[in-house]
């Protein structure tokens, strides 16, 4: 497409408009994968509600696949595109705090951190990531997994209303009064169904937590597996925590001949009573022979902070996700195999549980259906050079495939790669034949495809038969 074509977008819209000529093209068109290192025609950092409503409408006439970046951390890179237009957020990221209605509205590029540092500031906090970088968006439509998920359910759990622009550039609100169908398939169906321009979400009285952050050599890590399942389930909701395989990175409380050597981690937060947050960790520190540890009272945006050294952008990625029903021994035995030969400083294998309010809400009150599961694993394999790419790729890949022998065939869209797009369908279970309507309903051209992809139905057929949802 010529300059002089992208001028005709430039005269509707106050956000810039930068095609490859333009010195900031090679930042703009990057993302935190860089290994999704794609070339789009133009990226229009948005401005204002107004500019996404001429974006969509000239990015229809012209026939160009439309990419939507809210923090840019798709692990396929979906916040970029080849020969399309980019609509950048990251120059939206205001987020307004309403204490007395116990409310936030975040603007689509705001990240986790911006979204914490704002409520913080009035003791209120709602599920988000547990990096800070990562955005309150992509995070949010997928469903949004992290440490106050026990307590207070899914990110998408905690959306009270969203402010869209639809695919013939109309502007709309979805909530549980307006647009109800909509706001159905925005938690969980991912960027399927419009542009959101800015999300509202409830607030829960949080100011400080007690962090536990505590390392154990690779080699207990099976044993360390079988204590964290165990010792989860007698935990109320107000402990959120993972397990996690890393190599080992060079923090103060690591001692230096560590660095870089295989650890299995148990990570989280105590939520409740202060006075209990010591005890609360106590049975964590004698699981096995500690390599290092932290535990310590702490603003909550500290811990949402505490990773984001240790993923920046620019390595390549590729990831891989399933649902597993429990922590069996078999996953732990795989788990444990896998997590001795942890390849690179931020390739990362968690383990998050799915419990507590996740599974108080119904399979089908949301598009998110995989509510009974249990634990949500995650390969998240990050590395710096692309010399690198095929033996991580494989080693993510052996991974999965040792790991897949026992979980579910479904994962959480949100830790899935471009290659998982034959799972989309069985990812929503019961739900994708509603996903499937409602997406002919509001995108009938599939206008919104660089996502994990749900097709609309064609005219004539009907909509795929239900799966059903595991209960
Ligand atoms: C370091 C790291 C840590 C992570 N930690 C967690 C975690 O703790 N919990 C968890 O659940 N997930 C986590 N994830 C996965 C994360 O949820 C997904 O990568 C998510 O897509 C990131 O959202 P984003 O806005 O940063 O990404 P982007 O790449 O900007 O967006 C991802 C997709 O979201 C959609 N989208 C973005 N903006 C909009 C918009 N304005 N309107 C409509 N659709 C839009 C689009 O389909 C887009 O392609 C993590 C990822 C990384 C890289």
């Amino acid at each position: 497409m010529s300059t002089t074509a992208f001028n005709a977008l430039r005269e509707n819209v106050r956000g810039s408009v930068i095609e490859p000529d333009d010195p900031d093209y090679e930042s703009a068109r990057r993302v935190y994968n860089a290994m999704a290192d794609r070339r789009p025609a133009a990226v229009l950092r948005v401005s204002q509600t107004a500019d996404v409503i001429a974006a969509v409408r000239f990015a229809r006439e012209a026939g160009l696949p439309l990419a939507l970046r809210g923090g840019g951390h798709s692990a396929p890179g979906f916040g970029t595109v080849d020969d399309g237009l980019v609509l950048d957020f990251s120059g939206r990221r205001g987020v307004w705090v309403d204490p007395r209605a116990k409310r936030a509205r975040a603007e689509a590029g705001a990240t986790w951190g911006d979204y914490n540092h704002a409520t913080h500031a009035f003791g209120l906090a709602s599920t988000g990531g547990i990096v800070g970088s990562t955005g309150v968006a992509g995070l949010t439509l997928g469903g949004g997994i992290g440490y106050l998920s026990r307590k207070y359910g899914l990110a998408c759990d905690n959306l009270v209303s969203a402010d869209v622009v639809l695919a013939d550039g109309t502007f709309v609100r979805a909530s549980a009064e307006e647009n109800e169908d909509l706001f159905w398939a925005l938690r969980g169906g991912g960027g399927n169904f419009g542009v959101v321009t800015s999300f509202e979400f409830g607030l829960h009285v949080l100011d400080s937590v007690h962090v536990g952050i505590v390392a154990f050599p690779a080699a207990s890590g099976f044993e360390v597996g079988q204590f964290y399942r165990d010792w989860l389930a007698t935990q109320p909701e107000e402990l959120g925590a993972f397990f996690a395989y890393h190599q080992a990175p060079p923090v103060p409380f690591i001692p230096e001949e560590w660095h870089g050597r295989q650890v299995c981690l148990i990570v989280g937060m105590w939520a409740g009573d202060p006075a209990e947050g010591d005890a609360r960790w106590r049975p964590v520190l004698e699981a096995g022979p500690v390599v290092g540890s932290l535990v310590a009272r702490m603003p909550y945006p500290f811990l949402n902070g505490a990773f984001d050294e240790g993923n920046p952008p620019g390595l390549q990625g590729y990831w891989k996700g399933d649902f597993a029903r429990e922590l069996s021994d078999d996953i732990l035995r795989v788990a444990h195999e896998f997590g001795a030969t942890v390849p690179s400083l931020a390739t990362a294998n968690h383990f998050y549980p799915i419990d507590g309010a996740v599974q108080r809400v119904a399979p089908d009150a949301t598009a998110f259906p995989y509510r009974s599961v249990g634990f949500s694993p995650v390969i998240a394999g990050q590395w710096e050079s692309p010399a690198d790419n095929e033996a991580n790729i494989a080693w993510v890949r052996s991974y999965w495939a040792a790991l897949h022998q026992f979980t579910e065939p479904a994962g959480y869209i949100n830790f899935q790669d471009a290659d998982d797009q034959a799972r989309v369908e069985v990812n929503y279970a019961a739900n994708y034949r509603r996903l499937a309507e409602v997406k002919t309903k509001y995108d009938p051209d599939n206008f919104f495809r660089v996502n994990q992809n749900i097709k609309p139905v064609l005219l004539g057929q009907a909509a795929p038969e239900p799966e059903a949802t595991p209960a």
